[in-house]
């Protein structure tokens, strides 16, 4: 079954990156109404949701408000984050609010509000399954998805997220989660008497957080394998690493110094805990200390094993990596916040990958414009958004520099279809 026809671009994913491309490709129709873009976007949630699963009260924002979908690229764009305050009536009581880092239920909230004017041009609940090529006809590509549809277009851009990450041989259940599901799972009716939540990243300190919250009777039980919590290091000299210009500066640098950029940088993102949340923690843990009852616990320096789940507890065994010392114990839930990877492309590209070029440490060659090196043959293009880390630096995983990035994608798509007329 063929769907509506063919497209400039088809997105696989709506997630923020691709909302930001659909942004852009409306404001390029409406500037260049000459050199208008058809677009697609297939989406395998039944309704746009960013991060459902971690939508916890009171969490806040990495990134300032004006990092919205937009505003970097067009700052008087209708779909930016002070449109919508305005259009929600909240405008000067944002204002009055004082902080540039909107809650994450107001930004998603915000991203809900952008992707109702795009409804008519997602396919919801449905997945992509392939990227597949046309025969004789290189200029396209054909988007296989789980209903069975092909779509045919001439670009893809292909922006699938975060995939959880779990401890090998580790698998999910009803009582051992991935933080991915905190929200969701913990909207059912358990009411665990301990909680043990497993890594020292800014999730892990969220779930620690509200399960000491939520559940008042609880013991909750950090295990990590650092000595403390490290902060997130969110200071301005530090935060230019997100401009946009820090994708020329890092695109154009040696391997070995993009190496480095991402060593000495992983501590605004990776591992790491907004400072306020540590202060809590240790407040929370203190003030047990002193009343005697401490629900809280920090197991630094540890690991878990032997993870065994029945229908009513876990069995795991607690290992110190100081003296190796080895304890069993007994949870009513483990949450692992082992954070996230990059979904690889390649796993939808199939007979494609032998048509894109890699690196000499055998990764995908992403050009400056995102696009995937390919050979010649190859007319069609295949664009990246999230897994380009390794050519365009540490915003590529993060809302930072979507607005400018989905432009530079939009800009090249439009160049490439003119030079074709
Ligand atoms: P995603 O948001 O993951 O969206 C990808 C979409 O693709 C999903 O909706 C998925 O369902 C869909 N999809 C995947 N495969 C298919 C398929 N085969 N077919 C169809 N659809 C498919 N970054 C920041 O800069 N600031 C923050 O404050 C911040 N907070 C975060 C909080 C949490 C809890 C997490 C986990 C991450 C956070 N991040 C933050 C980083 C995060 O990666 C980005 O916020 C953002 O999600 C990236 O958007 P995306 O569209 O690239 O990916």
């Amino acid at each position: 079954m063929f769907r509506c026809g063919s497209f400039d671009v088809v997105g696989v994913g709506f997630g923020p990156s691709n909302l930001a491309l659909a942004v852009a490709v409306a404001e390029h129709n409406t500037t260049t109404p000459g050199e208008r873009l058809s677009a697609r976007f297939v989406e395998r949630q039944s309704t746009f949701g960013w991060h459902r699963g971690m939508l916890l009260e009171d969490a806040t924002m990495q990134i300032s408000f004006l990092k919205d979908l937009a505003t970097l690229r067009n700052p008087v764009s209708p779909y930016g984050f002070l449109s919508y305050l305005h259009d929600r009536g909240r405008l000067i009581d944002f204002i009055n609010y004082g902080s540039a880092f909107p809650t994450r239920l107001e930004f998603h909230d915000y991203l809900e509000w952008v992707a109702g004017r795009f409804v008519d041009d997602v396919d919801y609940r449905t997945t992509v399954t392939s990227i597949d090529p046309v025969p004789d006809a290189s200029e396209f590509l054909d988007i296989r998805t789980s209903d069975g549809a092909t779509m045919r277009t001439r670009n893809v851009v292909v922006a699938t997220g975060l995939a959880a990450n779990l401890p090998d041989g580790v698998v999910p259940g009803e009582r051992i989660w991935h933080t991915r599901d905190l929200l969701t799972r913990t909207d059912r009716p358990v009411d665990p008497r301990r909680v043990i939540v497993v890594g020292a990243g800014q999730s892990a300190a969220e779930a620690v957080d509200h399960f000491h919250r939520r559940f008042e009777s609880a013991e909750v039980w950090a295990v990590f394998n650092r000595y403390g919590y490290s902060p997130a290091d969110d200071t301005p000299f530090a935060n230019r690493v997100f401009d946009p210009g820090a994708v020329d500066d890092f695109f154009g640098a040696p391997p070995e110094v993009k190496q480095m950029i991402l060593g000495y940088h992983a501590n605004t993102n990776y591992s790491v805990v907004d400072p306020e949340l540590i202060e809590s923690l240790y407040r929370r843990h203190y003030h047990e200390k002193i009343s005697g009852r401490e629900r809280l616990r920090f197991l630094n320096v540890s690991r878990i094993d032997d993870v065994v789940a029945s229908r009513d507890h876990v069995e795991l065994v607690l290992e110190s990596m100081l003296d190796g010392g080895r304890e069993a114990v007994r949870a009513d839930l483990v949450v692992y916040a082992t954070g996230y990877r990059p979904s690889d492309p390649c796993d939808l590209l199939g007979d494609l990958t032998g048509s894109c070029l890699r690196d000499d440490a055998g990764r995908l060659s992403i050009n400056r414009d995102y696009r995937v090196a390919t050979d010649p043959a190859l007319r069609a293009g295949i664009y990246v958004q999230g897994a380009t880390e390794h050519t365009h630096g540490l915003s590529s995983t993060l809302l930072s520099n979507i607005a400018v990035r989905s432009g530079e994608i939009v800009q090249s798509i439009a160049e490439r279809t003119s030079a074709l007329v």
